[in-house]
């Protein structure tokens, strides 16, 4: 018995969603979604050039208030498509987005923070300009704002940076100079897509400590999309399985790991079992994406979840 081992009573990949459960009177109280999404699906109107495309949902689910959720999927699923329907980046065709008990509709609401995988880092500003730059439209003072900046690149280890350009920074500091620039808004949900699909494999897990560190030091909630299975397996409590196009809810994989965790659960015997149950249910989707660029809709197996 490892002594550095966290206990962990409950079966990771097999756990029951919690709405299967007896009620009892020593029961938690029951745990708000901070966002809703209700029947969403989006459809790409035709254009001269294409069609109209059918590409998500439709999609049921729930954000619960501080936890981690991944999305992996395969390429052109959807996936991108729905993180900005839940930043109001994008508006949906169908269904309704809340996000604290508000409708999402075209901004990103306050509190809403995002990371997208490119590297957004402007190169004519400093690292500490770059953080401030989100900080653009609120209204603090000086003292608040520097404050906010310094926080932030203490978060994400560039305090030493701030007067770097990112042309002398890496490629994982660069992404964290974006990070920095979301959290400077203290969002109490961050939104993140591919963040380091750009890295290579020990950067990315790395980048998956910090960001695990981040979720621990802030409470926000993250929303993580990301096409690597190990990295949703490692750092995610749930992970929403998604179809080929138009993508749905497949499966919500419950990892069950303890929320001081880093980087070595990939050691534990879980970590292969809740990797192998993605990849059961990733296989045939991407193999659809493959055979078929242009799938039909997967009408057959992608039923939609209702994950609550
Ligand atoms: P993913 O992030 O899972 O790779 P996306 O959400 O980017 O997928 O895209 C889903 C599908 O919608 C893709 O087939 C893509 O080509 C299509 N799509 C995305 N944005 C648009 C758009 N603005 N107009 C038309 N089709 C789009
Ligand atoms: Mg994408």
């Amino acid at each position: 018995m490892s002594a550095g081992a966290p206990a962990s009573a409950q079966p990771p990949a097999s756990a029951q969603p919690p709405a299967s459960a007896e009620p009892s009177a020593s029961a938690e109280p029951p745990v708000t979604a901070q966002a809703s999404l209700r029947n969403v699906g989006k459809t790409f109107a035709a254009s001269r050039e294409r069609s109209a495309l059918h590409a998500l949902g439709p999609i049921d689910l729930d954000l619960k208030q501080g936890e981690f959720f991944a999305v992996v999927g395969p390429s052109g699923c959807g996936k991108s498509t729905l993180l900005e329907i839940i930043a109001g980046l994008t508006a949906a065709t169908e269904g309704s987005v809340e996000f604290e008990g508000k409708p999402v509709r075209s901004d990103v609401p306050e509190g809403v923070g995002v990371v997208f995988q490119e590297d957004a880092s402007f190169p004519w500003l400093t690292v500490e300009d770059n953080v401030a730059f989100g900080l653009r439209r609120t209204a603090l003072s000086g003292g608040e704002r520097e404050r906010r900046v310094r926080d932030a690149l203490g978060i994400v280890g560039l305090s030493d940076f701030a007067g770097s350009y990112p042309a002398q920074l890496s490629g994982g500091m660069r992404q964290r100079v974006c990070i920095a620039r979301t959290l400077v808004t203290q969002p109490r949900l961050i939104l993140l897509d591919e963040p380091f699909g750009a890295l290579d494999q020990q950067t990315r897990l790395l980048m998956g400590d910090e960001v695990l560190r981040l979720w621990r030091e802030t409470s926000a909630t993250v929303f993580l999309i990301t096409h690597a299975l190990d990295e949703a397996a490692m750092l995610a409590d749930r992970i929403g399985v998604m179809s080929a196009r138009p993508g749905r809810l497949k499966d919500v994989v419950q990892t069950g790991w303890p929320r001081d965790r880093d980087s070595r659960v990939v050691e534990r015997p879980e970590f292969g079992a809740i990797t192998a149950r993605l990849w059961h249910q990733l296989r045939e989707e991407s193999l659809k994406t493959l055979g078929r660029v242009d799938a039909a809709p997967s009408e057959r197996s992608a039923a939609a979840v209702h994950v609550s």
